[in-house]
């Protein structure tokens, strides 16, 4: 971020304004609206500024810019239309560490006044930090739209609440639920519809309701999909809002994760690469553990949670013990890499089926049943490849599957860094080498990898999608 967002309360602060005409009112004006005692200093004082005077917020000294004045004030606006006057306002103020903005010049000011959408107490500030404006006064207008013309009331009738509410409940999670579901819910509803009620008794109710109440704990096991930020659904992203404890792989993105609460609890269970991982039975217990004490726990998991995630074990430990549960799929890395590289799964004349399937076996489970694998217009997505990928080629052609059979290897797919690579069944391993595809990587092996040519799409990096390939 290039600029440190804050509002700052200023009540009774006093406030320079430098300059005299009709620039210098609308900023006097705004520091006066937030209770600023506000010292106008200019040699020339327009009548607009001259009225403020006269009402008491506002004081003023009728002389060049004194630099003097910066040292006994909070915030510093230079707004005199003059560029060398307001360059040295910026380099007095700078010089006395005073926070100061120019009229029209980001690179002189310390601070910037954003767009803003007023719901007092409620307030919306946007900045592009000067880059786009006009995207601002879109952005504003839309949200303009979106908010509730009432919302200042809302929040100032669940300002109203607080100390009830923090002396009825005193943990911390009961009070976030009781606010969510007060604020989701009918009473809300009612204020934001302007209908004047009393909701006093309503709101004793439910309050009465919380304290009685345990925390109910439930876990959640949700597909974040395979890298991509928009592929998360709709029901994942709602349920990572909410959640106070998120456990998740180390493939989540951190784009997801920077979806979550703020103030949720993440715990790292990555299960890939080097470094230290979380066992199964750790996963399990903690989950477990935590949905038991009352917490809403959401278990974050790569691509989709029952496609080679380990969700049915996670799923089952939570039903053994009796505990609330619900799982949202995700789009699995199969699915994702297909789309972005541009080979579908199916497709009519060369692929009438597909199958999912995983090179690395739990420990004693013996091989997959390559011979059924192998069949001529089956597409394989083959999870976890890279460790055995020689082997893997070696039993597919063992079975009957052409040496020439085409197989694309796609590393990071969705991501910003997705790439693959294509060869035969044949040469993959060894361009795999050459090429030193890492994990993730998924293998695709059949006819269909060879359509990537014409339905590739992805082009990450690039600011314009390309042109839609010809299909020859
Ligand atoms: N539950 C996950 C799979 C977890 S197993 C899912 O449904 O996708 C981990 C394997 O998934 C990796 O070894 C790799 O083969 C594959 N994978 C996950 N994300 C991937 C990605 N972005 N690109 C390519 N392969 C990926």
């Amino acid at each position: 971020m290039d600029y440190f967002p804050l509002f700052a309360r200023l009540v009774d602060e006093p406030c320079l304004v430098v300059g005299g005409g009709q620039v210098a009112l609308r900023k006097t004006r705004m520091l006066c609206s937030c209770g600023a005692q506000v010292t106008v200093n200019a040699p020339e004082i327009c009548a607009g500024l001259r009225e403020l005077a006269a009402g008491g917020q506002v004081s003023l000294v009728e002389r060049p810019f004194d630099p003097q004045l910066v040292e006994t004030h909070l915030l510093v606006v230079a707004a005199t239309g003059d560029s060398a006057v307001n360059a040295t306002i910026a380099a007095t103020a700078r010089a006395a560490h005073r926070l100061c903005n120019v009229v029209d010049d980001g690179p002189l000011s310390s601070f910037i006044n954003p767009a803003v959408i007023d719901r007092s107490p409620v307030i919306v500030a946007l900045s592009s930090g000067g880059a786009a404006p006009v995207l601002v006064r879109r952005l504003r207008q839309q949200l303009e739209q979106w908010l509730p013309a009432r919302l200042g009331v809302l929040a100032r009738w669940a300002g109203s609440l607080r100390d009830q509410v923090r002396s009825a409940l005193p943990g911390i999670d009961a009070r976030r639920r009781f606010w969510e579901q007060l604020l989701e819910g009918p009473l809300a509803q009612r204020l934001l519809s302007g209908q004047a009620v009393d909701v006093q008794q309503d709101v004793e109710m439910l309050l009465g309701e919380a304290e009685s109440a345990a925390l109910p704990g439930e876990a959640w096991l949700v597909g974040a999909g395979p890298g991509d930020p928009g592929l998360l659904t709709l029901a994942g992203l709602r349920l990572l809002e909410q959640a106070e404890v998120i456990l998740h792989d180390r493939l989540v993105s951190p784009e997801i994760l920077a979806l979550a609460r703020r103030d949720a609890e993440f715990i790292d269970v990555g299960k890939t690469g080097g470094g230290p991982s979380t066992s199964q039975e750790a996963i399990n217990r903690l989950l477990v553990e935590r949905v038991r004490a009352g917490q809403r726990v959401c278990r974050l998991k790569g691509g989709d949670p029952y496609i080679f995630g380990r969700g049915g074990e996670e799923a089952l430990a939570l039903a053994a013990a009796g505990l609330p549960f619900r799982v949202i799929p995700g789009i699995t890395a199969a699915s994702g890499c297909a789309a972005y590289a541009g080979m579908p799964l199916t497709h009519r004349e060369l692929a009438s089926a597909v199958s999912f399937v995983s090179a690395r076996l739990a420990p004693g489970a013996g091989d997959p049943d390559w011979a059924a694998l192998a069949a001529l217009d089956h597409t394989l997505a083959i999870y976890m490849p890279v460790a055995r990928l020689a082997d893997v080629a070696a039993a597919l052609v063992r079975h009957g599957r052409p040496p020439g059979t085409p197989a694309a290897l796609v590393e990071a797919g969705t991501t910003r860094a997705q790439r693959h690579v294509s060869a035969t069944l044949e040469d993959i391993a060894g361009v795999a080498t050459r090429e030193q595809v890492g994990s993730p990587a998924l293998l695709l092996v059949g006819p269909v990898v060879a359509l990537a040519g014409q339905l590739g799409w992805w082009a990450p990096g690039q600011a314009k999608a390309p042109a839609p390939r010809k299909v020859a």
